[in-house]
Formats: C-alpha cells, sequence, structure tokens
C-alpha cells in the first residue's frame, strides 16, 4: 500500500518508520532541505517511552531515564511545594526520559532508507478522491497515496485544509525561553526535576540534567503584546527572576544567548472533531497542539505512531478510511484530554495573588505518595 507521511518532526518520522517496517511504500514529504529537529532538550514520558517500544525505537533512548529520587514543584526559592518521588514512580510506572532533540531526531529517523524521505518539497495540499489521495506540491501532483498521514506539525497546512470551520490556535498569553548549557563542574542541587513557580510573577522556571554533562532549563511568563527579540526575553527574564533561587539567574546567565530559544505558547483553540478524514489521519501537533506544560506533545505524537502502525498492518486500500476511523476512535479521546490536562497545568501553575497562594498552601498539602501516584496516572496509556 503506498502511504505518504507529510512532516519530518518527531512524530512523523516515528509513523514512517513505524509503516516503513510493516512493509508499505511510504514516502515522507519534509519541506525543510534537511531532516533535522533544531532546539535543546525534551522530556519523553513513560507513555511516550512506550509508545517508542511498541515501535522498535525506544533504544536510544533507554540509557537517559532520569534516576533523579524527587522531583515536584517548588517556591521560586527551591522551597519544597509538592514532592513527587521518583523511585516509587519507577516501580509503578518508569520515569521520563531526558533527551537532546537532535540526538532523539537523528535517532529515530536512522532507520529510514533515504529512498524513502523527500526533503525540500513543502506538500500545498490534498486532493482526496474516491480511489486515492493526489499530494499537490508548487501547483503540482507529486505523489498518488492510498493513505496520507499529515505530521505537519502544530501550524499545520493541512488540518486547515481539512477542517476549514476550526478556528485553529490560540496563544496562551505565556512566553516561553528554553536554553541548554554545559553542567557546571561539581554542581550538586536538589532543584534538578523540579519546576519552580513563583505567586508574584506567575512565571516558572524548570530544571532537567541531560546526560552526565548537560542542563536543560525552560522558564514560562506570562507575554503581553508583542513577544521580544532572544535578547530582550533573556534581560527581562533575569530581571523578573533576579531574587530567585541564585541558581536560576545563574545558569540563564551561563547560557550562550544563541543556545537561548524563545516561543510565544499556542495551542489549539479547541478540540479537533476528528483524527481522521477519508484517506487522511491527522498526527502529533497537527491533530492535538497542546501546551508544553506536562511535556505530552512528543508523547502523544509517539502514541499516535504506534497506534497508526498497528490499525495499519496487513491494510490494504480498500480498508483504510475504516481503519484510520479506529485509530481516531482510540486516540482523540485520550489526546483531547491531554491537551485540556496541559491547559489545566498552565493555569495552575501560572497562578498569582491569592489563588496562588492557596494553591501553595493546597500543594504543601498532598502527600508526596499521593501526588506520585497521580503522575503515574497521567503516565499510563
Ligand atoms: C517550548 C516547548 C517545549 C516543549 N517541551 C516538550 C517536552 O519536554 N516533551 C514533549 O513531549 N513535548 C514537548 N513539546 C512539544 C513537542 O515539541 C511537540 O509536540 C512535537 O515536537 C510535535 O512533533 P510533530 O512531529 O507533531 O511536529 P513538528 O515537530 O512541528 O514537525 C512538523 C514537521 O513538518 C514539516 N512541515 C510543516 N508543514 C509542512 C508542509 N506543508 N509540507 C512538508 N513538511 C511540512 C516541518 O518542517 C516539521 O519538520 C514542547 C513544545 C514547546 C513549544
Amino acid at each position: 500500500m503506498r502511504v505518504v507521511v507529510v512532516g519530518a518532526g518527531l512524530g512523523g518520522v516515528a509513523a514512517a518508520v513505524g509503516l516503513h517496517r510493516l512493509g508499505h511504500e511510504v514516502t515522507l514529504f519534509e519541506r525543510g532541505a534537511e531532516l533535522r529537529e533544531a532546539g535543546t532538550g525534551i522530556v519523553v514520558m513513560p507513555n511516550g517511552i512506550r509508545a517508542l517500544e511498541a515501535l522498535g525505537l525506544a533504544d536510544g533512548i533507554r540509557g537517559h531515564v532520569m534516576h533523579g529520587t524527587h522531583g515536584g514543584l517548588r517556591d521560586w526559592r527551591g522551597r519544597p511545594l509538592l514532592v513527587t518521588d521518583l523511585v516509587q514512580a519507577q516501580q509503578e510506572v518508569e520515569t521520563p526520559a531526558m533527551v537532546d532533540r537532535a540526538d532523539l531526531h537523528r535517532a529515530l529517523r536512522a532507520p529510514l532508507p533515504a529512498s524513502v524521505v523527500r526533503t525540500a518539497t513543502p506538500v500545498e495540499r490534498l486532493e482526496p478522491d474516491p480511489t486515492g489521495v493526489t499530494v499537490i506540491s508548487d501547483g503540482n501532483p507529486i505523489a498518488r497515496a492510498d493513505a496520507v498521514i499529515a505530521a505537519d506539525g502544530i501550524g499545520s497546512r493541512l488540518r486547515d485544509q481539512l477542517f476549514p470551520g476550526h478556528p485553529g490556535l490560540r496563544r496562551t498569553g505565556r512566553l516561553d525561553l528554553r536554553g541548554m548549557l554545559a553542567r557546571p563542574a561539581g554542581l550538586v542541587t536538589d532543584l534538578l526535576v523540579s519546576q519552580l513557580v513563583d505567586r508574584r510573577s506567575g512565571a516558572m522556571f524548570g530544571l532537567f540534567p541531560v546526560g552526565e554533562d548537560r542542563l536543560y532549563w525552560f522558564t514560562d511568563s506570562a507575554l503581553r503584546g508583542t513577544p521580544p527579540g532572544a535578547d530582550e526575553a533573556r534581560r527581562q527574564m533575569l530581571s523578573l527572576m533576579a531574587d530567585w533561587h541564585p541558581l536560576v539567574p545563574a545558569l540563564i546567565e551561563a547560557t550562550p544567548p544563541a543556545d537561548i530559544y524563545v516561543d510565544p505558547i499556542t495551542r489549539l483553540a479547541e478540540p479537533l472533531p476528528s483524527f481522521a478524514a477519508g484517506r487522511i489521519a491527522l498526527l502529533g501537533d497537527a491533530a492535538h497542539a497542546m501546551s508544553p506544560d506536562l511535556g505530552q506533545g512528543a508523547s502523544q505524537a509517539f502514541e499516535d505512531a504506534a497506534a497508526l502502525t498497528r490499525h495499519l498492518t496487513g491494510a490494504e486500500p480498500a480498508d483504510v478510511a475504516q481503519r484510520l476511523l479506529r485509530y481516531d476512535a482510540e486516540r482523540r479521546p485520550r489526546a483531547n484530554r491531554m491537551m485540556r490536562a496541559a491547559y489545566r497545568q498552565s493555569r495552575l501553575t501560572s497562578q498569582t495573588g491569592v489563588a496562588a497562594w492557596v494553591r501553595d498552601a493546597l500543594l504543601r498539602a498532598v502527600p508526596s505518595r499521593l501526588a506520585t501516584r497521580q503522575l503515574a496516572a497521567l503516565w499510563n496509556a
């Protein structure tokens, strides 16, 4: 069966590998000039690791599973609010892996033969008819497929084409800065695997180890008006966090400006009515772009890729639409639940004033065992 995958991000590449290994004739179209993933670190949650395992793609990630003993939320000075026990989490459901985005993408795409990949090929639209789908780029037909997987990311134009009445993306009113740097020699800190929240400003800072020798940090704060450039965003963040735990401004200062990424956070304004339309399925951010607060975007994309691979095992051109409906029925409720939960988490961590004071008091009262169990429940598919 001929399958076209549009978009070679983490989700598209994982799906292309799964479908190629099934023996389908896969073509992966990517608008970029080369296959690559830019950016910093990424947390792959245990459910994402399990999905990669099902795709036979987890080898590269297993060595990066986090072995810290505690994580959770802290206040801006680093004092614990909600402690999660990673040892207990590991016993119940494993723990997340923290990896370099570029390394992860490289490991995922390694099994794809070069003949499958067509870079510098932006897909403009899809023209479905009763016997297949014609893929159009630059006004010309470039492929004919029995099934198309639209994995063209958060700004998906294929999503717009399939669901023209959908309101599309919405800004959350938050700005994200993130960076990666060499781990300072001899650094020992209990802030690792933690997120610090500040009830005065609603800002947040997270810190994770990447392997033995690097650190990944991210911040999230209110965005008013036009997003600032990288230098200005860094300056504003340093000023906002000047009286935080001293490690926070020190790490932001120590990160080379060129290694800092700035993004206004957007998400789908509303869940999509379906992840499938005839012979076309949506996957990853194209289907369920969510705010990054639960670190689930890529893990949900991997769950999509594993589910699609399962549903298209032994598929024939005649039964594709039926199988994609089953993919939609399996994936949409869970991914949409995650999207809503991520937004709730965003609102919780960005609270200010009395609501945030109450939040902090309540968080301090939650027993670590219960907090860990709730986290494990989220990671269980
Ligand atoms: C600040 C931030 C932090 C995050 N942290 C985490 C985290 O810790 N853990 C986690 O799981 N998730 C995280 N996420 C989310 C995660 O990065 C995404 O969910 C994931 O990368 C989505 O993968 P994707 O393959 O669906 O889309 P993308 O990675 O966006 O890939 C889409 C690809 O399609 C290509 N493309 C687009 N249009 C076309 C076209 N018309 N024709 C051909 N090619 C096209 C693009 O060039 C791109 O290569 C974070 C997101 C943000 C913004």
